[in-house]
């Protein structure tokens, strides 16, 4: 799997297009990933997925080992065959999802020890050692290492000690990893410390990884300081490998990232805010549910070649989410999901032509963000909520 990236364009501080090899196809870079948390990209099939052009998935290690679990994934063959996806594959470690959604965590440098937030009850242990072998029994194309992510917002002393750690799990991710056809990346962690964001990189590039994740970040802090923590890390990765920002989904944040030199992204943005009835078009988010659309006969984004688009009116889509039907989640994600698809598209289009700087003008001209700080608040309510329903439970544990 060494060196299975091949750049197209490449720029020391700019964007960049390649195409990366797995054993299950090739994924034109930059690239967008789905999330399939579960094992499927909620409300789609992977019919649809690859109709809609997505070249690669993202499934989650923690939720799949603790359900179904190990046993039913080596009797299926491993995930591809679970669920019917024969493309690439990129899983994450199970490291984010322990130290936000588990209770009872106890972080040590052999692992983090916590208790299951399905049953609520079982005591698990997931070490760097296990992540990998998690991860190769789902049979990943891509395969995360073990690292811990602090929560934004701590103090200095905190983020150098779980980075420093972050840093010894590589190492044990690394020489646990026994099936090299899977990739294996390794994640630079440092908060929105520059220094120790430095520190990191230059650490993590250093050790033989296949390619090189940013994590950490998109977890509430503010937006331009995401693109520094890109900027001093960026320069100090390998060019040959791929740089893969973890938790980025939206629009603007595409060229702000891959202007910087980023060629992977995920995040569950598009699909879960479909689900709500939040439509992407070229002019920003509009909100499906709005009554201006009550009559419209025309398609939600004019011009847009997805399955929903072609086939019904925005009034039609308008109808399904105020009825609730189940129909409305799978139109909306379709649509969604082929707009970031073709985005993507375009703008490794533009990078090899060499207008990547007019496209990304035109778009941000015309597109309007989500509200950053509406954005930053919801996010900060819902990590506080995950935050008291934690210390609820480890107060009835
Ligand atoms: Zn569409």
């Amino acid at each position: 799997m060494t060196n299975a990236f091949t750049l197209l364009k490449t720029s020391p501080t700019g964007p960049r297009a390649g195409v990366l090899r797995t054993p299950h196809g090739d994924v034109p870079t930059p690239v967008f990933m789905p999330v399939a948390t579960q094992g499927t990209v909620k409300a789609v099939s992977p019919e649809e997925l690859k109709g809609l052009g997505a070249s690669i998935v993202l499934s989650n290690t923690y939720h799949l080992y603790l359900r179904p679990g190990l046993e039913v994934m080596r009797r299926a063959g491993g995930l591809h065959r679970f669920m019917a996806w024969d493309g690439p594959i990129l899983t994450d470690s199970g490291g984010f999802q322990v130290l936000s959604l588990t209770f009872l965590r106890r972080l040590s440098d052999e692992g983090v020890g916590f208790r299951s937030h399905i049953d609520g009850g079982s005591e698990h242990m997931l070490t760097p050692e296990l992540a990998i072998e998690i991860q190769e029994t789902l049979g990943s194309d891509i395969m995360m290492a073990l690292d811990e992510c602090p929560a934004f917002g701590g103090d200095f002393e905190a983020i150098k000690a779980a980075t420093e750690r972050t840093h010894r799990w590589a190492e044990r991710c690394l020489a646990r990893r026994r099936n090299t056809g899977q990739a294996l990346f390794g994640i630079v962690q440092g908060g929105t410390f520059p220094e120790l964001r430095r520190d990191s990189a230059r650490f993590i590039a250093g050790l033989p990884f296949d390619g090189y994740a940013l994590g950490g970040l998109s977890v509430g802090e503010p937006k331009p300081v995401t693109y520094a923590a890109i900027e001093q890390c960026a320069p100090l990765l390998p060019e040959d490998r791929p740089r893969y920002l973890m938790g980025v989904g939206s629009p603007e944040d595409f060229f702000e990232c891959v202007s910087r030199g980023i060629d992977m992204f995920d995040s569950v943005l598009p699909t879960r805010v479909a689900r709500n009835g939040a439509i992407f078009t070229t002019e920003g988010r509009e909100d499906i549910g709005n009554a201006r659309f009550k009559e419209m006969m025309g398609p939600i984004e004019p011009g847009c070649d997805c399955y929903t688009c072609r086939t019904f009116s925005a009034a039609y889509l308008h109808h399904l989410f105020r009825c609730q039907e189940l129909l409305a989640y799978r139109l909306a994600t379709i649509h969604n999901l082929r707009f970031i698809v073709r985005l993507m598209q375009d703008i490794r289009r533009a990078i090899l032509d060499g207008s990547f700087d007019g496209l990304k003008e035109s778009f941000l001209r015309r597109y309007r963000p989500a509200d950053a700080e509406v954005a930053a608040s919801q996010k900060q309510k819902w990590m506080e909520a995950q935050k008291r329903k934690r210390s609820a439970l480890e107060a009835e544990g």
